[in-house]
């Protein structure tokens, strides 16, 4: 059966309840192996385990380009990421979660272009795909836990560090509500290759426990293992995600599609100047 969907999300107990088959795509970065191939909820699906294709690298150095071809190359045209992120808002506790509506970009990713394709920019007006996005909207409000809706994911590329107090009190000034190192790149290069995208998000830490860990470790006291809590976190986005698929029924996208910038006629300079 032909996946009409693909999911970015690292959920072992969901690959091995729907008994999903681990498959190998090939790229024309190499071969991708952590695939998984299956139905859940009568909806096929293609599950790529995280963003990291064996590689032990910072942000700025994986291979988004290589996660996007393989959805590209299995004929997907259509794309869900899950994140876990930084807190903003002092407010926002961990495991709050969020349906991404704008991404803003702090910049310093870069990208491997093959200079024989015409490169053109993505159109970002509107980063995440309207359909998509009311859907994943529509499963939050059936959650047990709330959702903020239209969240402000602020794209920060780590040196590889996580955000200074300085920069989430600018942040928070700013009006945004959560911060990650992966979502720009993502969800731009699923714009170039005119992929239906949208993001679920859930809140690993926020101002206030970061404060507390720095504080504990002062102290000399233990403090909670973080691992644990981002496995539980992440569950809530596997619940919202379940949710949709329970619900999906194959709608036509408005936009994404035709969002596309090509420029095929780039010239350096008019050919008279040849002369
Ligand atoms: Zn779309």
């Amino acid at each position: 059966m032909k996946p009409r969907i693909a999911i970015i999300m690292r959920d072992d107990e969901i690959i091995k309840k729907f008994n999903l088959k681990r498959i190998t795509v090939n790229t024309s970065y190499g071969p991708v192996h952590r695939c998984y191939e299956g139905v859940i909820y009568g909806v096929s699906v293609l599950i790529i385990y995280g963003r990291f294709n064996g590689e032990k690298v910072p942000s700025s150095e994986i291979n988004f380009q290589q996660t996007i071809e393989v959805v590209k190359n299995k004929n997907i045209n259509k794309l869900i990421g899950t994140f876990v992120v930084g807190g903003i808002h002092p407010n926002m506790p961990q495991g709050s979660v969020y349906v991404l509506g704008d991404i803003v970009g702090m910049g310093n990713y870069h990208i491997h272009w093959n200079q024989n394709v015409p490169f053109h920019n993505a159109e970002m007006y509107e980063p995440f795909c309207p359909m998509l996005t009311e859907k994943l909207c529509e499963a939050s409000r059936k959650m047990p836990f709330s959702v903020k809706e239209n969240a402000t994911y602020v794209s920060f590329n780590g040196y590889p560090r996580i955000e200074t107090k300085k920069e989430l009190e600018f942040y928070h000034r700013q009006g945004w509500d959560i911060v990650g190192q992966t979502c720009d790149p993502e969800a731009t290069m699923a714009r170039i290759n005119q992929i239906c995208y949208a993001a679920v998000a859930v809140q690993i830490d926020d101002p206030t426990t970061r404060e507390e860990y720095i504080l504990s470790l002062k102290k000399n006291e233990k403090h909670q293992a973080y691992v644990e809590s981002i496995k539980s976190c992440r569950k809530r986005t596997s619940q919202i995600v379940l949710q949709f698929l329970k619900d999906y029924q194959e709608e036509a996208c408005p936009s994404c599609k035709k969002m596309s910038r090509k420029n095929n006629n780039f010239r350096e300079f008019p050919d008279y100047f040849y002369e």
